[in-house]
């Protein structure tokens, strides 16, 4: 068992900004190794532009995140259905989560292909290694690439809607991933819709351009608290059942741009 003895990541008064559009708004937020984290808001709201700035894609336009550099992150972009790929099998994907230590045309050592075979087994892909990438369904790809990201064995594992649109056994593989993950002492950050997602994380932060909420599922998720933001598209038969939190949807889709 881990303890959050480690210094956790530190945003602080960090501020991204596009041109005249400002999608990160002076965020303080500790992501704490050892956890996970769930970024929820609407569309726009800035949870991708977070999950860069902690991977090092793009720069804060004012504050800071500590330490630097961020220690090795993995990054599990936000999957398109009809993104087109090489010509690449599953397992050819897979083995590029090896390729930083390794580089294109090194040899795979044994450390290698030890952790290429415990992520595929942890992520259920063993048997579709050998199939062409681009015919797995969505949620098999989803599971490759998360597998991929696994065999980096990262320290900071980032996740952008992991499970939108995913059959329900690929998310419940996420799911479990995500506390597996930050059981052995990983930084787990997630964006997601699913308010059941959320709660399964160790904390939730609320964000819509300013962090406007973080703590606790059941303080964040309040549903007080969604409908500063939500408004009402939060939760339609919410009310009825809100002692019984169920699979609900925080907006329609996850897929703006
Ligand atoms: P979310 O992931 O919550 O949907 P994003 O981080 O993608 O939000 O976007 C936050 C804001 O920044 C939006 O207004 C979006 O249009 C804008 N934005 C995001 N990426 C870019 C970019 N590369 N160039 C210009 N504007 C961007
Ligand atoms: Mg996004």
């Amino acid at each position: 068992m881990v303890t959050a003895t480690r210094a956790p990541l530190k945003l602080e008064g960090l501020s991204v900004a596009y041109g005249e559009t400002l999608a990160l708004d002076h965020i303080d937020l500790d992501i704490e190794f050892g956890a996970s984290l769930a970024l929820i808001g609407p569309n726009g709201s800035g949870k991708s532009t977070l999950l860069n700035v902690v991977a090092g894609l793009v720069g804060p336009t004012s504050g800071t995140l500590t330490p630097r550099p961020v220690p090795h992150v993995a990054y599990v972009l936000q999957h398109h259905h009809r993104e087109h790929w090489l010509p690449l099998t599953a397992g050819e994907v897979l083995r590029m989560g090896r390729y930083r230590d390794r580089g294109l045309l090194g040899r795979l050592v044994h450390r290698d292909r030890v952790a290429l075979a415990e992520a595929a087994e942890r992520m259920d892909v063993a048997g579709l290694l050998h199939r062409p990438f681009d015919e797995l369904s969505g949620g098999q790809r989803q599971r490759i690439l998360v597998a991929q990201a696994l065999a980096q064995r990262p320290e900071v594992l980032l996740m952008d809607e992991p499970i939108t649109g995913l059959d329900l056994a690929s998310q419940r593989s996420i799911l479990d991933l995500i506390d597996a993950e930050s059981a052995r002492g990983t930084a787990v950050v997630i964006t997601t819709h699913h308010l059941d997602e959320a709660r399964h994380c160790d904390r939730v932060a609320l964000v819509a351009g300013k962090l406007v909420a973080v703590g606790p599922p059941d303080e964040v998720l309040a549903e007080e608290t969604l409908r500063t933001v939500f408004g009402e598209r939060v939760l339609g038969d919410h009310a009825e059942h809100a002692h019984h939190t169920e699979l609900l949807m925080l907006d329609d889709h996850g897929h703006d741009h």
